[in-house]
Parts: structure tokens; sequence; C-alpha cells
């Protein structure tokens, strides 16, 4: 997997202050995308072993509190991206202990294939569904288009959460 940027200290991507991923490779080409450049999943960098361990080593940073990780793109559950993806939330489950994993994927919940399933078992927080310019909405937090679902797992908001059996992180 590649990334586009990494952002350690984060107040935007989710709530809190975070650490924000935003890998390469996505294949749904929204209409409007703010972030077509990372399309391409050879764009930007490698996402090596030294990239995970700064992610890691920064969530648990006591210098600069974050709250947890958010993972955008691009799309982090593009096919290529998921297997570097769930080694690296397999790492924040185990080593990161009350830090909270938001992630936006262009995919819906119902569309999402069972490979895909295992990476969002790993998740706190998923907001679903391509960037649609029709549903557009500047007054909306944490989605740019009103289609878009913020599933919580943690506090069941909007439609359970259920993503496969066993595999809650909590
Ligand atoms: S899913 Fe996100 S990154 Fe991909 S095309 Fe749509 S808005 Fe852009």
């Amino acid at each position: 997997m590649n990334y586009q940027q990494y952002y350690p200290v984060d107040v935007v991507n989710g709530p809190g202050t975070r650490a924000t991923l935003f890998v390469s490779g996505c294949e749904h080409r929204c209409r409007g995308c703010y972030n077509a450049v990372t399309w391409k999943a050879d764009s930007g960098l490698p996402f090596d072993a030294a990239m995970e361990d700064r992610v890691i080593a920064d969530l648990n940073d006591t210098r600069i509190r974050r709250r947890g990780l958010s993972l955008s793109g691009g799309d982090p559950l593009f096919a290529p991206n998921l297997a570097a993806v769930k080694r690296l939330l397999t790492r924040v489950r185990a080593e990161c202990p009350g830090k909270d994993v938001w992630c936006w994927t262009g995919y819906t919940l119902d569309q999402l294939t069972p490979a895909q399933r295992e990476v969002v078992a790993l998740i706190d927080v998923l907001i679903d569904g391509k960037f649609e310019q029709e549903q557009a909405d500047a007054n909306l937090v944490w989605r740019g288009s009103r289609n878009q679902v913020i599933y919580d797992r943690r506090a069941h908001y909007g439609v359970e959460l259920v993503l496969s059996t066993a595999d809650s992180p909590r």
C-alpha cells in the first residue's frame, strides 16, 4: 500500500486530537472528489514497516495525547490496501489501548466483501458511501454528502453495525 499524507497531529478529521493517514488508491471516482490525487494506487509513498511503527509510536506518545487514528484517502477499503490496513489496525488494537479508529470509505456498508468486513471489524466508526455532489452539504459533520452514513459501533448510531460474528474489538 502507498499513502499520500500522514498528519501525526490532526484536529480536523474526526473528533479530538488524532493521527490521520490518507492512503493511496480509490476506484470510486466521485464527481467533485476533493482528493483525486489519491486515486492511483501507486501514487504517494510506500507505507512501509517504518511508517507503521511511526503511527503506533505517535498514538502512544504521551506528550501529545491523541484520541485515535483516522484513515482516509483514497479508500482504506480499496482491495489492494486491505492487507496493509488490517496489519496496521491489528497492531493498533494490540498496542494502543483506548485509542479509537475512524475510517472513511467510498463503499457502502452493504457492498462490503468478507475481506473488507474483516478490516471493518477493527474500526470503531465507519463513514460510508461515495461523495455525491448533488447531495453535498457543507453543514454536515464528518461527512461531505447526505447519502453518507456514520456507523458508530460503540453508540449504535444509525443502522446497527453488524460486520461479522464475534469480531468486535470491544
Ligand atoms: S471515495 Fe473519496 S477519495 Fe474516492 S473518489 Fe470518492 S471522494 Fe474521492
